[in-house]
């Protein structure tokens, strides 16, 4: 299908695109790997679509014990990123290697996947579990935004008109800890039917983000508050099917992440 008509602005500056994003109903444009079938769909009409294609916001940085990842960084280059291997934060190189396809994974970008809030995709779970944090612009200013509190159910977050998420801040974990994220994908689409991070510290703390089976990504401490999930069931998988298959991936997981913290504390 065709799109319905709208204006197109390619920022050249992060002002200048903040600038065109306080507009009523403006929205960004990433890698469009979610927008642009939205566009043809005809579920969006903006009246202007801002590219944020050449901004200066991909990339990886460490800073004071965490990392800073820019919005515009694509799940090819976190699948492949040195410095999401080992301590602790292999669940997000993990969980961008699993995204879709290759061309998918050469377009798609963190900043993007984490504002569409698809209930079905996978960096929510390994958002919460491992704490990140969205850094988040707008001609008003800038504020911190914590995963937990970022997502609000189906395709909606806290975001507020105007607002862009210029980064993705992730403390690095304790010495000695792992995480991981595994998923049962729907064999089409490679969406999550159900999805799993896990983070375990030398200390013995453990946190869960679970995703694909609930509107927006759950956070647990444990096997034991997995009866408490909410669950919903669809026709690709029912919700007595999903609530399994959140224990099996919880479980493989949590096996995965203990075996990485065992291995990293030599
Ligand atoms: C064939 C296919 C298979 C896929 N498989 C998977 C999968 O297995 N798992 C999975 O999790 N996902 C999957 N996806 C979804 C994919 O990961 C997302 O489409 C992609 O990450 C979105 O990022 P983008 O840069 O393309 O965003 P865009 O499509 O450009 O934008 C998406 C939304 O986010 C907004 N946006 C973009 N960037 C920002 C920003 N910096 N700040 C604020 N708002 C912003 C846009 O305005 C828009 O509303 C798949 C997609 C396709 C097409």
């Amino acid at each position: 299908m065709i799109p319905a008509p709208f204006r197109y602005h390619r920022a050249t500056s992060l002002e200048d695109a903040l600038d065109a994003l306080a507009e009523p109903d403006a929205k960004a444009l990433a890698g469009g790997m979610s927008l642009l079938p939205l566009l043809k769909l005809r579920i969006g009409r903006p009246e202007l679509v801002v590219d944020l294609g050449r901004l200066d916001l991909a990339g990886i940085e460490r800073a004071n014990g965490s990392l800073e990842i820019g919005a515009l960084t694509t799940w090819d280059a976190l699948s492949r990123a040195e410095e999401l291997r080992g301590g602790g934060l292999d669940a997000i190189a993990d969980c961008a290697a699993g995204i879709g396809d290759l061309q998918v994974r050469n377009r798609g970008t963190i900043g993007g996947g984490l504002a569409h809030a698809d209930p079905a995709a996978d960096l929510p779970a390994v958002a919460v579990a491992l704490g990140l944090e969205l850094v988040v612009r707008s001609a008003n200013g800038e504020r911190t935004i914590p995963a937990c509190d970022f997502f609000q159910g189906p395709f909606a977050t806290a975001l507020s008109d105007g607002e862009l998420v210029t980064a993705v801040r992730v403390s690095t974990p304790p010495t000695g800890s792992g995480s991981a994220y595994v998923k049962v994908e729907h064999p089409a689409s490679g969406f999550a039917l159900a999805g799993a991070a896990a983070l375990v510290t030398p200390a013995g703390d453990v946190r869960i983000g679970i995703t694909g089976v609930g509107g927006a990504p759950a956070l647990v401490h444990g096997e034991d508050e997995l009866v408490e999930l909410e669950v919903y069931g669809d026709r690709f998988a029912g919700e007595e099917y999903r609530r399994h298959l959140a224990r099996v991936v919880v479980r493989r997981a949590l096996e995965r992440a203990r075996s990485r913290a065992e291995r990293s504390s030599g």
